[in-house]
């Protein structure tokens, strides 16, 4: 059996040892004599695999004891609508738009009150962060909404927004335990943890509790109420049960890795390795700012779509997978997140360098 280098934007590529130990646990979790897909989530020993995976990202993140931390489902797409309808008391909030997902919570948004649209970099492709030091905050905004890494784009707030004392809401998916965060700057961090943590399914929400409230707009379903969920320590209904018992695992693994600070380090080197070559060459160029340019997601052109699509079908046969730009941008997209072993970027650009040799 062969892995590939997988560079998919996400579900995405996660750390072969916790496939493993995924797989050796199978049948039979820990002497329960099932798996951990056919057990209760009521259950003694469901009970510490869930608990054990809140405290160990509240190690990495270092979250503060007022936040929750909340394991939902319907992916980040939900949360478009959930932000709006448990933190728009005065019906008003900013929303910074740099990609196709901020526009979506932005527009999602809009459904449910007055939302803002304050900062774009729409006008070139989302190729950029507009500068964010002094915009017109709403006086009565219940909060200032940013999608911080743009998975489609590959750029990254490298400094978040003055939001003029308003809750900063963010989502983080595409970025999440990359490097470390101060959570105490947020209101909501979310993110769905296909890309960067687990497998589809698990969405994870932390929210500082001043924010958790039974005043929510009316007709909020019952599902849609972060208080429900916190209340009940994300069991209210079942949870997504076999989906956070492997974000649990990605954790421990985290852990033994040395932290956010050793993945920062870590994603630093691996995203210098293709980004020094991309500014070399004479084939390929980035798309993005520099100074805004994502160390998860890096999109790349040759400037020519057949090209491009040569590219990626024979990239593809040497066994470097998902290669391909999002469908609304084209080009060639590498998403190289912690689970992206360096020696996979480091393959990759002698792929590429052969690849420029041969269509000079
Ligand atoms: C993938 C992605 C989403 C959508 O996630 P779903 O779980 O499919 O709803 C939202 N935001 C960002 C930044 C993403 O990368």
């Amino acid at each position: 059996m062969a892995r590939v280098y997988n560079f998919s934007a996400g579900p995405a590529v996660l750390p072969e040892e916790v496939l493993k130990e995924a797989a050796d646990e199978m049948l039979d979790y820990q002497g329960t004599g099932m798996s951990v897909m056919e057990m209760s989530h009521r259950s003694k020993a469901y009970d510490k695999i869930i608990k054990d995976a809140e405290q160990d990202l509240r190690d990495l993140m270092n979250i503060p004891d007022n936040y929750k931390v909340l394991f939902l489902q319907g992916g980040a797409s939900q949360q478009f609508a959930m932000i709006p309808m448990n933190l728009m008391k005065n019906k008003v909030a900013d929303y910074i738009v740099t990609g196709q997902w901020a526009k979506k919570a932005y527009q999602e948004a809009s459904k449910y009150g007055k939302a803002n649209k304050i900062a774009s970099s729409e006008d070139e492709t989302f190729s950029y962060i507009p500068d964010c030091s002094d915009l017109p905050i709403s006086e009565d905004a219940d909060y200032v909404y940013i999608c911080e890494n743009n998975t489609i784009y590959g750029t990254k707030y490298k400094t978040l927004p003055n939001t003029k004392g308003k809750t900063l809401v963010a989502d983080v998916s595409s970025c999440f335990l990359s490097e470390p965060v101060d959570v105490s700057k947020y209101g909501v961090i979310y993110g769905g943890v296909q890309k960067n943590i687990g497998p589809a399914g698990v969405v994870i929400v932390i929210i500082r509790e001043d924010l958790i409230t039974e005043d929510v707009l009316p007709g909020t379903p019952t599902m849609l109420q972060y208080k429900i969920h916190a209340d009940a320590d994300s069991l209210y209904n079942t949870p997504p049960a076999y989906g956070i018992y492997i974000c649990g695992k990605v954790f421990k693994w985290l852990k033994k890795m040395g932290g956010l600070e050793a993945m920062k380090q870590r994603n630093e080197e691996k995203a210098k390795i293709l980004y020094d070559f991309l500014d070399q060459s004479e084939l390929f160029k980035g798309t993005v700012r520099k100074e805004d340019r994502s160390l998860m997601n890096v999109p790349f052109v040759t400037g020519d779509a057949d090209l491009d699509a040569k590219f990626v079908k024979e990239a593809k046969e040497a066994g470097f997978e998902n290669l391909k730009g999002h469908r609304t941008v084209g080009g060639m997209r590498a998403s190289i997140y912690n689970a992206m072993p360096k020696a996979g970027v480091e393959a990759l650009v002698e792929f590429m360098k052969k690849f420029e040799a041969e269509n000079k």
